[in-house]
């Protein structure tokens, strides 16, 4: 579960060009427009991470022009914006809003003030669930660069363009039969669904050469999911991970390709991968935040008439290093597709998510 609301501490705060009232504060990889002197370095503070949904009650100026509704609860959307020229990303509050309660530095506290993350509903697989997704696989979360301490992340990545599709999953079942998951849950064979159609069009070459301790993992682009920002006329996936179930790991990149090539060799439909934007980049002490946050912005390798969501960074030497980057021009840019975010609808079966 991603945070969305945290104590956190304000690193510095930084004028605004041709901007008396406002400033800017700097909270580890973010930075939000505040009014001037309402905040100073060091303080502790509640930071709300844009895609939050802020009840009216904690901030009412948010909701000025319009006041929206999500789940039942009245309210404003964080979303990333422009304020007199400058990026601002996410909402800032003082600690008093937790009453008189102690916490302590990087506290999650978005339950405690009710802060749901805001998206849309948009597959309805409702219909097509089975069970709740495989306990022996893993799923893949990745962290937002903003909230990491770069020191700590010096070493050599695969970057990757991060696509705006919808997690899908391949793998083995208990019965022996190639079976597909969405995000949360493993489905029914559909026939007539993105992840059936994909299934469907792998089926018999994954049957012949997918090992059976092997689950793919990608994402599925194409009409209607998640917007299509590609403008794809059909669906299509593409791989970023293999996961094995003897060895509870993800495959390294090396061994990945190495399967992959095995599976599509001599075939004549070949899975791609998501599209590789580096190969073996270095990141060093010679990168800052920003410098990052610009590499990210960008066109999409899948059609270079759109920009690309974001990077998604994968270790070559440490297993389960990784992180993302988020374009903040895309977030600017799309609005059209912001927060058309690949969210399942909850089942009606008594299934939990895993
Ligand atoms: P957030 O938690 O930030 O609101 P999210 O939960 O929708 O976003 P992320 O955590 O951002 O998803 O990112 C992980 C997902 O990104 C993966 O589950 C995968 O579906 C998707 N993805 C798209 N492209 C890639 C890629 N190139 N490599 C890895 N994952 C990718
Ligand atoms: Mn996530």
């Amino acid at each position: 579960m991603r945070t969305l609301a945290a104590i956190k501490e304000i690193q510095r705060i930084e004028p605004v060009e041709g901007a008396d009232l406002i400033e800017k504060a700097i909270i580890g990889g973010w930075q939000v427009v505040v009014k001037k002197n309402e905040f100073k370095k060091g303080d502790k503070v509640v930071y709300f991470e844009i895609d939050s949904f802020i009840p009216y009650e904690l901030a009412p100026f948010l909701c000025k022009d319009k006041i929206h509704e999500f789940n039942g609860v009245k309210g404003h959307k964080l979303r990333t914006v422009k304020l007199k020229g400058c990026l601002s990303q996410g909402l800032i509050l003082p600690l008093d809003i937790l009453r008189n309660d102690t916490y302590d530095l990087g506290q999650d506290v978005s339950d405690i003030l009710g802060i749901q993350k805001y998206e849309v509903v948009e597959i309805d697989n409702s219909g097509l669930l089975r069970s709740s997704f495989p306990s022996n696989i893993q799923k893949t979360d990745q962290e937002r660069i903003q909230n990491l301490s770069l020191s700590e992340y010096y070493d050599q990545y695969e970057v990757t363009e991060k696509l705006e599709g919808t997690f899908c999953t391949i793998y083995w079942n208990d019965a022996n039969e190639l079976q597909v998951c969405s995000r949360n849950y493993a489905l029914k064979d559909p026939v007539n669904s993105a992840y059936g159609q994909i299934l469907n069009k792998y089926k018999d070459v994954l049957k012949r050469k997918l090992p059976k301790n092997l689950a793919l993992q990608g994402e599925i682009c194409g009409p209607q999911v998640s917007g299509n920002i590609y403008g794809l006329i059909k669906f299509e996936f593409y791989l970023f991970d293999i996961y094995d179930t003897n060895t509870h790991s993800y495959l390294t990149k090396e061994k990945r390709d190495a399967v992959l090539q095995q599976i599509n060799q001599d075939e004549e439909i070949k899975i791609p991968v998501c599209p590789v934007v580096d190969a073996a980049f270095n990141m060093t002490d010679s990168l800052t935040m920003d410098k990052l946050l610009d590499y990210a912005n960008g066109y999409s390798i899948i059609n270079p008439k759109v920009r690309r969501e974001g990077l998604v960074f994968k270790s070559l030497t440490t297993s389960d290093r990784s992180f993302k980057i988020i374009s903040n021009e895309y977030l600017l840019k799309s609005k059209k597709t912001e927060n058309f975010k690949h969210s399942e609808k909850e089942s009606t079966t008594g299934l939990s998510p895993s």
